[in-house]
């Protein structure tokens, strides 16, 4: 029987409870035997206050050391230049042979699946699973979703969760402004984010 694995692939600056969360539905509901964080590079340009990909990679990382089924992957850091989902999945394909890849997104993120590299390749290498998330509603993803798989083929589902409206954004801004973020990101994340100064002007400026 082949290894059903997920991916989930974001900038995560910082992790929040809501990844963790959406992951963890998935990974119950699907019968997963593990799920891969997949962080995402540095961009060219960063606006704004973001942290770099190692600070991001090591906030991963301790966000998922209390999950045995949660792993994370630095493939997408090491790659030099932009990553693409595309190469990422036919990397990890060559790695983890014999297996079934679910790439999990919040539904705020498949509708944009048309603007990524190469739609209809990647749909043919994993299956999709979005889950709900506040800002955008069931009937609109849905319309969205059947026009993608119309156009490009594959197979996107959506999986209602217990929706948060917790985004990396506000978290930022929480530092930013000296907001608590307590019970929004992991106890070890927001101790990593006080201690290393980041999401604040100062030293850290980008
Ligand atoms: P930002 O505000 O910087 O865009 P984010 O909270 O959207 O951050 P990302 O790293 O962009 O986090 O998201 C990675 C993946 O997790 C995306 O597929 C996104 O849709 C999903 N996701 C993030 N937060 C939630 C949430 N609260 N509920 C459901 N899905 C989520
Ligand atoms: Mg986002």
């Amino acid at each position: 029987m082949k290894r059903k694995v997920g991916i989930m692939g974001g900038s995560f600056d910082p992790i929040h409870i809501g990844h963790l969360a959406v992951a963890n539905e998935v990974l119950n509901i699907y019968e997963l035997d593990e799920i891969i964080f997949v962080p995402t590079g540095d961009p060219p340009h960063k606006e704004g206050l973001r942290a770099d990909a190692c600070h991001r990679l090591m906030m991963v990382t301790m966000a998922v050391l209390s999950n045995d089924r949660f792993s994370v992957s630095d493939i997408e850091i090491k790659s030099s230049g932009k990553s693409y989902t595309l190469n990422t999945l036919t990397e990890l394909h060559k790695i983890y042979k014999n297996t079934e890849f679910y790439f999990i997104t919040g539904t705020d993120a498949v509708i944009d699946l048309p603007n990524w590299h190469e739609p209809g390749e990647v749909l043919k290498l994993c299956r999709f699973i979005a889950a709900t998330r506040p800002g955008i509603s069931l009937e609109e993803v849905g319309i969205k979703i059947k026009g993608i798989m119309e156009a490009y083929g594959g197979n996107i589902e959506i999986l209602k969760v217990p929706m948060l409206q917790i985004s990396s954004t506000d978290i930022r801004e929480r530092f930013r402004t000296g907001v608590s973020a307590k019970y929004l990101i992991p106890e070890c994340v927001e101790q990593y984010i006080i201690k290393n100064g980041l999401y604040r002007y100062g030293d850290t400026r980008l």
